[in-house]
């Protein structure tokens, strides 16, 4: 009987067909002993993907970066970057891609391998990742998905066998990323200041081709492009806000074109509503803290749109005033979409008028009080009133009878009203403790029991029948202020 080996992968290259400037061609860097830590069957399966075969010894090589997928040719991309506000050539330094699968429904994924091994674009790096931020990664980014925030996502974790030398020495690890692409502001910043017009054109056109095809034939597709960019990463701000997400390092080389979450690196989720909330280690002035993302974003994206001035217009003023007008429909369609998701989670269908400021009351004394925003929100959802942290506080009563109220004047039942809440309240999200404790467990001991079960818990997180109690306590007291780094 034939037993051949087929994971199934359907690679294209098409990121080759850009100018030559956009990616640089690399070998393979070999690793020592690839071992498989961790398979996201339900991802393979969507891509068409056979788990059995990834799982075997072959499987496991090619993710690894020891042999060559077929149809596969792996290249580093080129991007810049405002990394913390100041521009900087990079580069996948540490990441190659093998190229763009196509899945059984026809869409195309960015297959790339992160962490394995230097590149041009390496500067002083090793070009390697440690165990502990690649698994990092995997748990957050599948929490993202879950909690239906569009984001890259992790199919293996493979350990390397090799060492690698950080403050401490760390096991290596190869993560393999999907993406809807790897095409960032910062890869057109890239063109836009080391490429010629047709290169910067190239770049926009495949752009637009992949993520906005309906834009293709139309004569003003730049700007058109530029304000969809514009609208996606506006709904996904309001998202990160939504539920509590810090990104922790919103450089321009961070931010997608598609629309996608990607690079987990200091990213966390905030416990006590506190708009002030930092948690990376790098971050000193709070650049990228809690509050400062919808701006940032913004920061981001008026990047964006200096570089695709060129395509804009020939006329530069022109092109600028486009670009300016486009640009100001930024926070409006962040805030439609932030108000909208707020209302949601205190069960109003439809935000009027004075719904502002009762959204901004329980904000305010969230913060007033130090009450757990995830909590808070799960409480109010289950008509647990007692229980929030602001129970019994000065002016939460007044506010939670001003709340009543308005959820008395919508024309639908109670239970409608809860459905929504349950749908827009995660129940649990990865608290830093837990996370962890999941990576100690995994990383010192090579007990992924605690992982797995972590895993499990917050891919249902609006699931309000399961069990997952214990997941939603708060870390002792006495664990200080919790603190994240870039696991470079
Ligand atoms: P990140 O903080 O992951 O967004 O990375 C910022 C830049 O540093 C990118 O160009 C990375 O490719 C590069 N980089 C991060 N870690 C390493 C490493 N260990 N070796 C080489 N390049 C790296
Ligand atoms: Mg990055």
């Amino acid at each position: 009987m034939s037993n051949k080996f087929n994971v199934g992968w359907n690679l294209e290259n098409t990121y080759m067909s850009l100018p030559n400037i956009m990616f640089s061609a690399i070998n393979v860097n070999p690793v020592g002993n690839p071992q498989l830590v961790k398979l996201n069957k339900e991802l393979a399966t969507s891509l068409g993907l056979n788990s059995n075969a990834l799982e075997s010894k072959q499987g496991v090589e090619q993710l690894a970066g020891n042999t060559i997928i077929e149809g596969g040719i792996p290249i580093a991309q080129a991007y810049a970057g405002h990394q913390f506000g100041h521009f900087t050539m990079l580069g996948d330094g540490r990441a190659l891609l093998l190229g763009e699968h196509i899945s059984p429904s026809g869409e195309l994924f960015d297959v790339q391998l992160k962490g394995s091994g230097r590149t041009p674009y390496s500067r002083g790096g090793d070009g390697r990742a440690g165990l502990g931020p690649m698994l990092r990664e995997y748990i957050i980014s599948e929490a993202m998905h879950a909690l239906g925030i569009p984001t890259t996502r992790s199919l293996t974790v493979i350990t390397t066998g090799e060492d690698i030398m950080r403050e401490t020495v760390q096991r290596g690890a190869v993560m393999t990323r999907i993406a809807a692409s790897h095409l960032r502001v910062g890869t057109f910043q890239f063109a836009a200041k080391w490429g010629t017009h047709e290169e910067l054109q190239a770049l926009a056109d495949y752009a637009i081709e992949r993520h906005y095809p309906i834009l293709m034939n139309k004569e003003n597709r730049y700007l058109l492009f530029l304000q969809e960019v514009i609208t996606r990463q506006a709904a996904l701000i309001a998202k990160w806000q939504l539920v509590g997400f810090i990104h922790g390092v919103m450089n321009t080389d961070n931010m997608t074109i598609s629309g996608e979450t990607i690079d987990y690196g200091p990213c966390a989720f905030m416990d006590t509503y506190n708009p002030n909330t930092v948690f990376s280690s790098i971050d000193i002035q709070g650049r990228y803290a809690y509050e400062n993302q919808p701006n940032i974003a913004g920061w981001n994206l008026a990047r964006l749109a200096e570089s695709l001035l060129p395509l804009i217009h020939e006329d530069q003023d022109e092109a600028v005033k486009q670009a300016q007008e486009a640009m100001t429909a930024y926070p409006k369609i962040y805030e439609t979409h932030w108000l909208t998701g707020m209302g949601n989670k205190l069960g109003i269908f439809n935000i009027e008028e004075g719904d502002i400021s009762l959204i901004d009351n329980l904000l305010q004394l969230m913060e007033q009080y130090g009450a757990d925003y995830t909590n808070t929100f799960r409480l109010l959802t289950l008509g647990k009133i007692e229980e929030i942290d602001l129970y019994g506080k000065d002016n939460f009563d007044q506010w939670h009878e001003k709340w009543q109220k308005r959820l008395e004047e919508q024309d639908v039942s109670k239970d409608f009203i809860q459905q929504l809440m349950q749908k827009s309240n995660p129940i649990v999200i990865p608290r830093n403790h837990r996370v962890e404790e999941a990576l100690e467990a995994a990383v010192e001991k090579e007990d992924y029991s605690v992982f797995e079960n972590l895993l499990k818990v917050i891919s249902n997180p609006y699931d309000y029948s399961s069990d997952y109690i214990d997941y939603t306590t708060l870390p002792p007291d006495t664990s200080g202020p919790y603190k994240t780094f870039c696991g470079t």
